[in-house]
């Protein structure tokens, strides 16, 4: 079975709609190097994305609560919309998975810094039958070490709720890039041993740091979504999580519509291209074929 651990939800539901819509701010640097951010995609072209996969992990990100004092982590433009906020986007994701629910596992995302957040976590999880949690401390501007954050991680580990963290460099400008080191992961990992973290993207570039933590913590696992663009970045991580024998804590993920499932699959094989006429180690293909076959849902207590 091949899970996808990590897509975004549209926020269209129709083409109708995405077209209506005004153009995405501009957040500076793009995601990929080899071609533009994608926009305004809908709820028919993740599902057809989902094409080549067994299950997938959907989510979307809330903005910070109205009146939050720090600067918002997501629009360039200053303006959080309503659309953005934590139960918008749980109702909209939620929405997603009731239309595709065979495919489709929702899990929701709350701001710790929100007043009502455990009330948005109750709600989600039962109202809305979202299974796990998505944050993204830069994208949300909150410190993942602190109180707020903490009472997050307590019910989420109470509730059996897996976090997917954003974790790795970021293109906003005034959010602490710190707060989306791996590092930080270890302490949360050590004071709430039962919770069920993945960290996005392997946190590229600090593949290294990442590293670190899933090799000690048995129920912390890193994606490998968002990596393949970058052969190099792709090669050296990979190596690493081989030498430190950690291939068996990635997870397959796509990141979705930054990458498909079907690429990220397709360049496995690829890996080792650019070691051709060098005596460079190889990442053990064999391996690495097997973090899409994972069984994803059972390493993060969702089956
Ligand atoms: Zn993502």
């Amino acid at each position: 079975m091949i899970i996808d651990v990590h897509t975004h939800a549209p926020r269209f539901r129709t083409r109708a709609e995405a077209e209506a819509a005004p153009p995405p701010p501009e957040t500076g640097a793009p995601m990929r190097p080899d071609r533009p951010d994608p926009s305004r995609v809908t709820w028919d072209d993740h599902v057809a994305a989902m094409g080549p996969v067994d299950r997938a992990i959907v989510f979307n990100i809330a903005a910070q609560p109205p009146g939050d004092p720090h600067k918002p982590g997501m629009a360039s433009d200053g303006i959080v919309r309503r659309t953005d906020l934590a139960q918008a986007v749980n109702d909209n994701v939620a929405g997603l998975v009731r239309a595709h629910p065979a495919k489709l596992i929702g899990f929701m995302s709350v701001h710790p810094r929100d007043p009502h957040v455990l009330d948005e976590m109750d709600r989600a999880t039962g109202d809305l039958g979202l299974r796990g949690i998505k944050l993204g401390p830069n994208y949300q501007n909150f410190d993942p070490l602190g109180d707020d954050a903490a009472r997050v991680f307590a019910r989420a580990e109470e509730l059996g709720l897996p976090i997917l963290m954003h974790q790795g460099t970021s293109p906003v400008q005034f959010a602490d890039l710190d707060w989306a080191h791996p590092r930080h992961l270890d302490r949360i990992a050590t004071r709430f041993p039962e919770l069920r973290l993945i960290i996005a993207h392997f946190a590229h570039p600090w593949q290294v740091d990442a590293l670190a933590v899933i090799r000690k913590h048995p129920n912390v696992w890193a994606d490998i979504s968002a990596l393949h663009y970058r052969p190099w970045s792709y090669y050296t991580s990979l190596r690493l999580a081989t030498e430190w024998s950690v291939l068996h804590k990635l997870l397959f993920g796509s990141d979705w519509p930054v990458a498909s499932p079907q690429e990220t699959m397709d360049a496995i094989p690829h890996v080792n291209d650019i070691l051709e006429g060098t005596r460079l180690p190889r990442v053990p293909v064999d391996e690495l074929l097997a973090v899409v076959e994972r069984d994803a849902l059972g390493a993060l207590g969702l089956d």
